[in-house]
């Protein structure tokens, strides 16, 4: 057989070639704009000996500060196909690390949108390497006192439509540089290569994994400056779907109205995006009916928010999980055919878990004596290898903690049930150790927001002196007024956990903090505990 060389510019090649008339649609400050692939792919050659000209080489790294829209998408191909890296950076980091991980990655340029360019302006005296700022703006360029700023536009238009990408390019060398956002010190660094990035789209077409099709319609809602949108961008260009891309500050409305007018059929992204439009399509009427698969991960879908969304929306959702180290799709919940036939409440039960691993991985759950029995009641951490797994940080020393061995720790706890199918109890550092024996947030968390009068809620651990921890629940309520009590919640809680489970505490509260990506912050919600306890 012949080697083969998976390159990421093969990926856009085959969407100009095979798919020319198929769209992209995007949703820019000035409306909704509509390309096709034979125009994106003469957009990104342009750019691509744009970049070239300016001296770009390989290996060098260059930044994106930018929303979901067609320009981003230009460059997750142009930058890699001409050897270069792509470095996204998550625009709702804080100054502080933006400043850091532009230094450490050694960023060459970045592209960054009009309405970001502010956290340019207020950076950029302390940026080491960067050459050039590019603006991707449908407008005339901000005026500004940074130096060499240039208009996308511009380097799209002055490009050579006829720009052949270079073939002289190993699949294993460097395609894509995205940080973790850290939960504790300095962001740390994952690199993708071109091999991991085809093969990783391999495992998103699976029929039994996420199975993105050409007869899709893809809307990546998870941020394109978060592990790639989860890689739903690259594998939608290959296999030559629709995608929709809904632009900056979407709101939950935004979602729903794009669903409804450009007929969605797949779409991907955290609980908290689901959550909210959730509450939209109660509030207002849309059409859904388009939608074949909400993909949730990044944290766990609470079963209640799977059942109102395929009971009383009949839209299919399909759970799955992974991390920034793993390119991120490590697992998939689907039913195996024989348990179709199984109860509503089982089949449900089964597909709120994080599911089995992507075929092309390898799995070991490693508990405190070797592997873990497949009972889903022994408890270990989750390690994993394949080849989109990471096996370092980009120029960092903490991967010592992390890559041991030749496996990725992934610092999550699970069980695993006699299918295999595995069910996440927790971050390591967010189980509850109470008396020796330990509670999963998780378990709380998913059942409290299944009352009907709960908005959000997460669970943190409290210091305790006769337990050393005890679990405290936050709750935000859907009626702000609040019209249930914290002994009617804990009542609520107890058919289904043993007592010495039940939170000790309910705090309702108007918000929950989350992260930059809109997970629940554990560590700010638990300063706000200690505060409400204090004061
Ligand atoms: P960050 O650290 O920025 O949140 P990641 O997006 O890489 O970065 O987060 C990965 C983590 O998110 C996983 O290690 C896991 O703890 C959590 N996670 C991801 N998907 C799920 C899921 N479906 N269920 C539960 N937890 C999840």
């Amino acid at each position: 057989m012949m080697k083969g060389n998976l390159l990421i510019s093969s990926m856009i090649e085959r969407a100009e070639r095979f798919f020319p008339k198929k769209e992209v649609i995007s949703r820019t400050s000035t409306g909704i704009q509509r390309f096709t692939y034979a125009e994106i792919g003469e957009r990104t050659r342009k750019l691509a000996s744009s970049l070239k000209e300016f001296g770009i080489e390989k290996g060098d790294k260059i930044a994106t500060l930018a929303w979901n829209h067609h320009r981003h998408l230009e460059l997750y191909f142009a930058i890699p196909s001409i050897g270069s890296v792509l470095h996204t950076i998550n625009i709702r980091l804080s100054p502080e690390h933006i400043i850091y991980i532009i230094n450490h990655a050694e960023d060459e340029l970045i592209f960054v949108d009009e309405d970001v360019f502010p956290l340019i302006e207020a950076v950029h005296d302390k940026l080491r390497t960067v050459k050039a700022y590019i603006v991707m703006t449908d407008h005339e360029l901000p005026s500004t006192n940074v130096p060499n700023v240039y208009s996308y536009e511009e380097w799209v238009q002055t490009g050579d439509k006829a720009f052949e990408f270079p073939k002289d390019i190993d699949e294993t060398e460097e395609a894509g540089l995205c940080f973790t956002s850290a939960t504790t010190g300095y962001p740390k660094g994952v690199i993708y290569t071109h091999r991991s990035t085809v093969l990783h789209s391999m495992g998103l077409a699976f029929t039994d994994t996420v199975g993105a099709s050409e007869s899709d319609t893809v809307m990546p809602v998870v941020p394109m400056f978060h592990v790639n949108a989860w890689g739903m961008p690259y594998v939608a260009t290959w296999l030559g779907a629709d995608q929709v891309m809904p632009g900056p500050r979407f709101t939950p409305k935004i979602l729903a109205e794009l669903i409804q007018d450009e007929k969605v059929t797949m779409t991907a992204g955290v609980p908290t995006i689901w959550l909210g439009l959730l509450k939209e399509l109660e509030e207002n009427s849309y059409r859904t009916d388009s939608l074949r698969a909400v993909v949730c991960g990044g944290s766990a879908a609470p079963l209640s928010m799977i059942k109102t969304f395929e009971q009383k929306y009949n839209v299919p959702f399909l759970h799955a999980y992974g991390m920034t180290e793993t390119s991120p799709l490590a697992t998939v919940s689907r039913l195996k055919s024989y348990q179709e036939d199984l109860p509503e409440e089982d089949r449900f039960n089964i597909r709120a878990k994080q599911g089995m691993l992507v075929p092309g991985l390898e799995m070991k759950v490693a508990g405190g004596q070797g592997e873990v029995r497949w009972d889903e009641e022994e408890m270990g951490e989750l390690l994993l290898k394949g080849p989109w797994i990471a096996d370092d940080y980009f120029k960092d020393d903490r991967g010592n903690e992390t890559f041991i061995d030749g496996w990725l720790h992934t610092g999550d706890v699970c069980t695993v049930d006699e299918e295999g199918v595995i069910k996440i109890v927790d971050r390591t550092k967010d189980l509850i150790k109470s008396g020796g024996e330990w509670i999963s947030s998780v378990d709380l968390e998913n059942a409290i927001m299944s009352h009907e009068k709960v908005f959000e809620a997460s669970v943190v651990a409290v210091p305790d002196a006769e337990w050393q921890e005890r679990p405290v629940a936050c709750v935000v309520l859907k009626d702000k007024a609040g019209n249930i009590t914290k002994e009617e919640l804990i009542e609520f809680l107890k058919p289904q956990f043993a007592k010495w489970w039940l939170p000790d505490d309910v705090i309702f509260m108007e918000e929950i903090p989350k992260t930059s990506v809109g997970k629940f912050l554990k560590r700010a919600l638990r300063d706000k505990v200690k505060e409400h306890y204090e004061s």
